[in-house]
This record gives C-alpha cells, structure tokens and sequence, in this order.
C-alpha cells in the first residue's frame, strides 16, 4: 500500500534523483515544498527552468555562463596566455575567489575515469588542444587530487609536452582526494604558487 498520494511519490522520486539527496532528504523536501505558498514555489520552478534555458558553455572556456563569452574571457585585463585546467565551473568559481590569479581558465566538465568509463572524448579536451594552436605561454593543470583527476593531469600533460608549451600542477597542498571548491582560498592560492613544471 502506497503512503503517500502519487503526486507526492513522484515529487519524492525526482528530487532523489538529485546529487547528495537521499530518501530522507527528498521526502523532508518534498513536504517543505508542499507546505510553501504556492507563489514561492512558481519562483522556485521558474528559476529552475530559465537558469536551464538561458545557461550555457562559453564558447572559450566551456564554463557556464549565459553570455557568448563569459565574463572572465571577455575581461581584457586577463592574461589570454595562461590557461588554468579546471573540472568543473565550481572549481572555477573557488580559483575566482581567491582573487589573485589573473590569467583564463578551461572547464573540463568531469575527469578521465576508466572505472566509471569515462574516456578523453567525454570531457572537453579536444577544445582545450584547440586553444592551444592559439599563442600560450603556460598551462596550469588544477584538477583535484583524486585519482581521477592525477589521471586527467598526467594525459593532458604528455599531450601537451609535444607542443612546447610550458605545462606545470597545482602542488600538492591541496588534501588527496580534495573536492576543489571546499578548500580555503590561501591553500589554493599556495597550490598555485608553488605549482611544478612537468
Ligand atoms: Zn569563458
């Protein structure tokens, strides 16, 4: 026998589905969704669907942005020769942060894991050679520490090393198996000060 209507059920089941979300999580969601007056929930809803509509990769760096060029490639007071190599837009965000590096970025939307299948051709590499044809001094690889990210660190630099192009990693300050964006902006900053040259 079902407890809950159907409608509550699939509310439930959708919001599961979500990132970090249990069960327990999605049902105590669910609930606090029901019990909100309905035009909080409209906005809610609303700001979910045009933030889906209206985002999309920056045909430079690939981060999120609803612009053609995000506001970081489109700023001519970055240094356009340095690339930082980042997985994700929220690692981005955490480098941003810190507000001392002044170069450009390149947003790999997830890291090479053979374990989960995940190959070259499934992140955003083969953009990141194309910018390379472009004039680049430096390419700093800031994927996590985890072994993932060393994997998608260790390819991107035989690939580059060919080309000439000074490639160096963030040092190891950041913890193993560190999610970028929960470290504090002077232990990225000093990761990426003391970077090493591959
Ligand atoms: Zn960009």
């Amino acid at each position: 026998m079902e407890i809950y209507s159907s409608h509550i059920n699939k509310l439930i089941e959708e919001l599961s589905g979500l990132p970090g979300i249990g069960v327990k999580s999605a049902q105590r969601l669910a609930f606090h969704l029901i019990h909100m007056p309905k035009d909080k929930v409209a906005q809610l809803a609303n700001a979910i669907v045009t933030a889906k509509e209206n985002v999309k990769y920056c045909k430079q760096c690939f981060t999120l942005t609803d612009t053609e060029l995000c506001p970081i490639c489109s700023n001519k007071k970055r240094d356009n020769k340095t690339i930082m190599v980042v997985e994700n837009t929220r690692d981005l965000g955490a480098y941003e942060k810190t507000g001392k590096y002044e170069g450009v970025y390149h947003v790999l939307h997830g890291a090479i894991s053979p374990m989960l299948g995940i190959g070259p051709g499934d992140i955003k590499l083969k953009e990141l050679m194309a910018r390379l044809r472009e004039d680049v001094d430096e390419v700093i690889i800031a994927t996590n520490s985890s072994l993932e990210g060393e994997t998608t660190a260790m390819y991107i630099s035989k690939l580059i090393k060919p080309t000439g192009i000074k490639v160096s990693r963030i040092a190891s300050g950041v913890p193993v198996g560190g999610d970028l964006e929960y470290i504090d902006e002077v232990t990225l900053l000093r990761a990426l000060e003391g970077r090493i040259l591959l």
